[in-house]
């Protein structure tokens, strides 16, 4: 039996506990906390995470930071304004993880390492008396007099409040694979339907192969569904093996179907007067300079530029005196705006997060508590939120375990939990 039983060993899970525990003890109350870990160790994503350096948050202004995560961001204002990031970083610093800021606003453990901010929590849990339980896949939860019921494989927790902060779907490997959808759905949640996010596509008919390993630095990007626009962006775009990703790309995979069309300026320009004039004076200074000489004047890379005079039906070698007015057209079009058509959008195998979980309309975004189910409290990837690369994500799972915590604790403070006979 516990006051509060949280699902899942994530930052999101471990935030809400270390949160419901301390603001208890604030106003003078003991809650006896547990977490069932599905894994023999807590936070394995959060190990993988910004490739093991752990991309904590961002120093973005507060004012915006919500508009990172697409239509439902507006859901994460009052937890980004209760527990902004300033707040995560003066948390993480004060225990003694030095953070530094790098690669354009993006904070990180200055070590590099994410067993660092692991490490806190765990330390934290185990001052606060917080019992994690490993090995423990919650399998079933149900309710009956305001007692909440969960079920593992070999036994059955009883607790006052639950949180379910089981994470998505995405690298099911680390043991999120989006077991808190069917357990939110048996006590009445609707689902908003999981698909992969911050996922790099696969091209159809792809020329870039041989210019993978190569990118583009923050470039516009359109995305078209049928000939409308449906997405615009700007970012860096990787050139893969059989596609794209790179941040630009993979902020923009979560508006991205099947079939959709990706217009990609390689250049930073727009098929405007101005553009054609300037690269028209190019080609005449050229005369008999290599026009793949001239298309990496842009700052575009040998193999993308060659792979571009493909792309227009140019060889290697051509020359710019030899640019007929068609090529040199096809080849000003593609400078500004290249075409990718989108065979599929990577897997959850792939994804860094998901799209989509519980529906944010049965969700008090002040509490994190159902509306549906009193004592139900949700934290972290589960909701239907996801957030722009660059630690959008971590900082959501903290402020939503925040905000869950603080609802935790309010409850309590007002509600006598008392076991039915
Ligand atoms: C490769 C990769 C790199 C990333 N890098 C970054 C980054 O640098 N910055 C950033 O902001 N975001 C990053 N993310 C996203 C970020 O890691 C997640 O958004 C974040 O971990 C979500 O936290 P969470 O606690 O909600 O869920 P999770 O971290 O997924 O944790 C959920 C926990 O619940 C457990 N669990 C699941 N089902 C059950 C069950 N039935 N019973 C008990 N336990 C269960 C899981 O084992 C897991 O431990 C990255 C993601 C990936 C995959």
């Amino acid at each position: 039996m516990f006051d509060v039983l949280v699902l899942g060993a994530g930052p999101a899970g471990l935030f809400c506990a270390l949160q419901a525990a301390s603001a208890a003890r604030s106003a003078g109350r003991r809650l006896t906390i547990g977490v069932l870990e599905k894994n023999s160790g807590a936070g394995r994503k959060l190990l993988l995470s910004g490739s093991g350096r752990c991309n904590l948050t961002h120093t973005g202004p507060a004012a915006d930071f919500y508009t990172h995560y697409g239509e439902n961001g507006k859901f994460l204002k009052a937890c980004l304004q209760a527990f902004p990031n300033t707040s995560l970083t003066a948390y993480f610093e004060s225990r003694g993880v030095r953070l530094a800021e790098l690669e354009n606003g993006k904070v990180f453990p200055e070590s590099g390492k994410s067993g660092d901010v692991l490490g806190v929590l765990l330390r934290e849990c185990r001052e606060s008396g917080i019992e994690i339980v490993h090995k423990s896949p919650a399998v079933a939860l149900s309710i009956s007099q305001s007692l909440f019921s969960v079920k593992t494989a070999d036994r059955v927790f009883a607790a006052g409040s639950v949180v379910i902060a089981t994470g998505g779907k995405s690298y099911p490997a680390t043991g999120s694979s989006g077991d808190g959808y069917g357990m939110a759905a048996g006590l009445g949640h609707r689902i908003t339907a999981p698909r992969p996010a911050l996922a790099p596509v696969l091209v159809k008919d792809y020329l870039f192969g041989g210019c993978a390993g190569n990118s583009l630095k923050n470039s516009p990007l359109f995305l078209y569904r049928e000939n409308r626009i449906a997405a615009k962006g700007r970012g860096d775009v990787l050139f893969t093996h059989q596609g794209l990703s790179g941040p630009g790309i993979l902020d923009m995979s979560r508006y991205m179907k099947a079939g959709d069309e990706i217009r990609i300026s390689m250049t930073g320009g727009s098929r405007d007067e101005n553009f054609n004039r300037e690269f028209l004076s190019r080609v005449s200074a050229g005369g008999r300079k290599k026009l793949k000489a001239i298309i990496a004047s842009y700052g575009l890379s040998e193999a993308v530029s060659v792979t571009l005079l493909e792309f227009c039906g140019l060889s290697e070698d051509a020359k710019a005196a030899e640019l007929d007015s068609g090529r040199r057209s096809r080849l000003l079009d593609a400078l500004c705006a290249m075409p990718f058509i989108i065979q599929s959008t990577g897997g959850f195998e792939t994804a860094m997060v998901t799209a989509g979980g519980i529906c944010l309309a049965e969700v008090n975004p002040k509490t994190m508590e159902s509306h549906l189910v009193p004592g139900l409290f949700f934290a972290g990837e589960v909701l239907d939120i996801d957030g722009d690369t660059g630690g959008y994500n971590l900082q959501a799972a903290f402020s939503t375990g925040w905000m869950a915590g603080t609802g935790i604790a309010l409850r309590h403070g007002n509600t006598q939990i008392v076991p039915s006979s």
